[in-house]
C-alpha cells in the first residue's frame, strides 16, 4: 500500500526540494574544466547545511559524500574525489537534502565546456524523457504508464536504460515504495493518487543496458563504456497532474 502524504508533509518536501534546487543552481556555476568533484561536493553540502537541512546521501548505506558525481561512462553513484573535470566531459550530479525529516532528490547532467554532439543529444533525450514520463503523472494513471513512456521515448533513439536502477517513492525515507523502472508496460502497476510523492529519474546509456560496479562498491559504469546521462525530479501527484518539488 502506497500512502499519500499530508499537506504538512508535502510542504516540508517542497522546502527540501527547494534546497536541492538551490544547491543545483549554485553548483552549476562551478562546473568548469579544472574543478575537482570533491570541490563540487563541498559547495553542495554548504548550501544544504546553510538552509538547516542535511545531505540525504551522506552516510546512506555508508556513502561518503553529499553528492553523487558521475562522469561520462559512470551512470550513477560516483564518489566525489580529486578527479579534475576536463572540457568535453559530462557529469551527472545527484543531490538529496533532508529538511525536518523529509527528503528531496534531484539529478541533472551538466556539460563541461564544449562537449560532443553525441553527448549533447544523449543529454537532450534523457532530459526530455523525464518530462515525457512526467506528462503521464496524474491521478488515475498507473505507474507503468510513466515507465512505459520514458522507455519508449528513449528506445526510439536507439539508446537503452539500465535494468537494475529505477526511480522510487520518497518522503520521510529517501527511498520508499514503489520502485519506478524506466521501462515497462503501460496500464500496469500502482494506480496514482493525489498526494503520492515520487522521484522520477531516467538514466540513459548511449550503448547497451548492461552495467558494472567498481571495487569501491558504489560507482556504477556502463559495461560497454558508452556515455550515460541522468535527470531526476521529486514530484507530488496533484488533482490536476503533478507538481515538481525540486524546483525554485
Ligand atoms: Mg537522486
Ligand atoms: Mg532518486
Amino acid at each position: 500500500m502506497i500512502s499519500s502524504k499530508s499537506n504538512r508533509e508535502i510542504e516540508l518536501m517542497r522546502q527540501a526540494g527547494k534546497i536541492v534546487a538551490l544547491a543545483h543552481q549554485e553548483v552549476a556555476k562551478y562546473i568548469v574544466a579544472g574543478v575537482t568533484t570533491k570541490k563540487l561536493d563541498q559547495i553542495v553540502e554548504k548550501v544544504i547545511r546553510d538552509h538547516d537541512a542535511t545531505p540525504s546521501f551522506k552516510g546512506y548505506g555508508g556513502f561518503p559524500a553529499s553528492i553523487c558525481a558521475s562522469i561520462n561512462d559512470t551512470l550513477v553513484h560516483g564518489i566525489p574525489d580529486d578527479t579534475v573535470l576536463k572540457s568535453g566531459d559530462i557529469i551527472s550530479i545527484d543531490i538529496g537534502a533532508c529538511y525536518k525529516g523529509y527528503h528531496g532528490d534531484s539529478a541533472w547532467t551538466y556539460a563541461v565546456g564544449e562537449v560532443s554532439q553525441e553527448a549533447v543529444h544523449l543529454m537532450e533525450v534523457t532530459k526530455e524523457s523525464l518530462f515525457v514520463g512526467l506528462a503521464k503523472a496524474k491521478p488515475g494513471s498507473r505507474l507503468g504508464d510513466i515507465s512505459n513512456a520514458i522507455g519508449e521515448y528513449v528506445f526510439s533513439f536507439g539508446y537503452s536504460v539500465p535494468l537494475e536502477y529505477a526511480g522510487h517513492g520518497i518522503g520521510s525515507s529517501l527511498h520508499e515504495e514503489p520502485s519506478i523502472p524506466n521501462f515497462g508496460q503501460a496500464g500496469r502497476g500502482v494506480v496514482l493518487k493525489e498526494g503520492m510523492t515520487l522521484a522520477i529519474e531516467p538514466m540513459v546509456h548511449r550503448g547497451k543496458p548492461f552495467t558494472r560496479v567498481l571495487a569501491d562498491d558504489w560507482t556504477v559504469k556502463t559495461k560497454d563504456g558508452s556515455l550515460a546521462a541522468h535527470y531526476e525530479h521529486t514530484i507530488v501527484i496533484t488533482a490536476q497532474g503533478y507538481e515538481i518539488l525540486t524546483t525554485l
